[in-house]
């Protein structure tokens, strides 16, 4: 099923101002994972729509965590939906995914939000940016996520969220090519559960190989 995303207006919590965003309700179905747990599918790429950026104060945030207002109305031709559509284009340009989850990434570490909300932040981040094509910011944003992954396992993460952690430890240094300290982090996973441990085994293997690329699961 193809959707698109629907515009909305926010307030946000920062400034107070009200603009328009655009939200996605959907994520699709039967898709696949990428090899750093980025899920895909043929419906609209839906990370960048979950998190806005307000275009006066430059705050940004999970759209679950603005006030939001109210649906727009779908466009039609009205001079007033032209306007809105051109506005959402020019911020979509301003802010593609990868910045939306920087910025967001900032705000939330300001705010004193656990070290693993903000990786998985910076994780979304680096799913954009490969979606963006935007090699080099994948790449900032791949280290920033690792510093903040390895700053949770200090905070006593335990279960399933550990192994999940030392599981993209191990894949985003893989990916940034420092194959040593993937192959180490993989050998960290621990008790996980089969399918965790059976893409972990692949990714080793393929950190051994010094191969960097992304693979699909
Ligand atoms: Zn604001």
């Amino acid at each position: 099923m193809i959707t698109n995303p629907i515009p909305c207006r926010l307030v946000c919590s920062a400034c107070l101002a009200t603009f328009p965003a655009e939200i996605v309700k959907t994520f699709g179905t039967g898709g696949w994972l990428e090899s750093d747990l980025c899920y895909r599918s043929y419906a609209t790429f839906p990370y960048p729509y979950l998190v806005a950026v307000c275009p006066c104060c430059h705050w940004a945030a999970y759209i679950h965590d603005f006030e939001k207002l109210a649906y727009l109305p779908r466009y039609s031709d009205s001079e007033l939906s032209k306007a809105l559509r051109e506005h959402l284009e020019e911020q979509r340009v301003l802010y593609p995914g990868s910045r939306k989850y920087e910025l967001a990434a900032h705000a939330y570490a300001r705010a004193g939000t656990p070290p693993l909300g903000i990786g998985d932040l910076y994780l979304r981040g680096v799913w954009c940016a490969r979606y963006e094509a935007a090699a080099e910011v994948e790449q900032r944003l791949q280290q920033e996520a690792i510093r903040w992954f390895e700053r949770a396992l200090s905070q006593d993460l335990s279960g399933f969220e550990r192994a999940r952690v030392f599981y993209l430890l191990g894949e985003l240094n893989r990916r940034l090519g420092r194959f040593e300290e993937a192959v180490r982090w993989f050998a960290g996973v621990g008790p996980a559960p089969a399918w965790l441990k059976s893409w972990t085994a692949r990714m080793s293997a393929l950190a051994r190989e010094h191969d960097p690329t992304i693979q699909v699961l």
